[in-house]
């Protein structure tokens, strides 16, 4: 098999972005939260359109472009589920997932099927708003010019997050891209699981090891050659994740005189 090796490592600071007006889908089969959820949005300054079952939804996310879907999961005819499967590998929506339930395999589940975050309910309206620039955030990937990072037969974009693999790109969630693209960018260096955590998915996520054990394990799926022995997205016991392997060591001077 073939060696990986990186060839770039760019450093830019992320590019917070400014309040804007986002492009949301809500869908809530329940009539009250389904209000909240479009006044806590629409009070917010964003752009909203809601719908109450799983076929309205998939109709509306084939019509037109959105930021950001609040998908529910237990929906009449088609479920939340479903939808988060039609939806796999997109560039947008970034998907949040609220449930009732707020059980731990309903919040795995929905990350292993795609979602970018998990709400359980009840919520408050600041936790709501904070979850949406939280995704948004991540979605965007950092200002900066194109510079592209190689490992073995993956290419990550850093300026477009766009990701290649034997020159096929390859489809990756909002929240898979933002991943990759910050490992990318340390490349050949350990980026620690509370700072993976805080620069990819916000300040607030620092603890969510979960998160991070889920999307990793993604993103092996669709970039390792073999996903049980990666090589790309290396664990480093105890510390945190290496993109490529660790440089090697620097090479001892030469003997002095001839
Ligand atoms: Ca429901």
């Amino acid at each position: 098999m073939r060696g990986v090796e990186f060839v770039a490592i760019h450093n830019a600071p992320m590019d917070p972005g400014p309040a804007e007006t986002l492009r949301i889908l809500v869908v809530e089969d329940d009539r009250a939260l389904r209000a909240v959820l479009v006044s806590t949005t629409e009070a917010a300054g964003h752009q909203v359109v809601a719908v109450g079952d799983g076929l309205a939804a998939t109709r509306e996310l084939r019509a037109r472009p959105f930021d950001v879907v609040l998908l529910d999961i237990g929906l009449p005819v088609v479920d939340g589920w479903h939808i988060l499967g039609e939806l796999e590998g997109r560039r947008i929506p970034s998907v949040i997932v609220i449930s009732a339930r707020g059980e731990e395999r309903d919040k795995v589940r929905a990350l292993d099927l795609g979602a970018d975050d998990y709400l359980a309910k009840p919520f408050g309206s600041e936790e709501l708003l904070a979850r949406v620039r939280a995704v948004v955030r991540r979605a965007r990937p950092p200002a900066e010019p194109s510079r592209v990072v190689e490992a073995g037969e993956v290419c990550v974009d850093l300026g477009t997050g766009a990701v290649h693999r034997a020159g096929e790109e390859v489809r990756l969630s909002p929240t898979e891209r933002a991943l990759v693209v910050e490992l990318a960018r340390h490349a050949g260096r350990v980026v620690d699981h509370r700072t993976l955590l805080r620069r990819v998915w916000g300040p607030e996520y620092a603890g969510e090891r979960n998160y991070l054990r889920t999307f990793v394990q993604r993103l092996r799926l669709k970039l390792e050659a073999d996903p049980s022995e990666p090589r790309l997205i290396v664990t480093v016991e105890r510390e945190g994740y290496r993109f490529g392997p660790a440089p090697p060591p620097p090479r001892p001077a030469p003997p002095r005189g001839g």
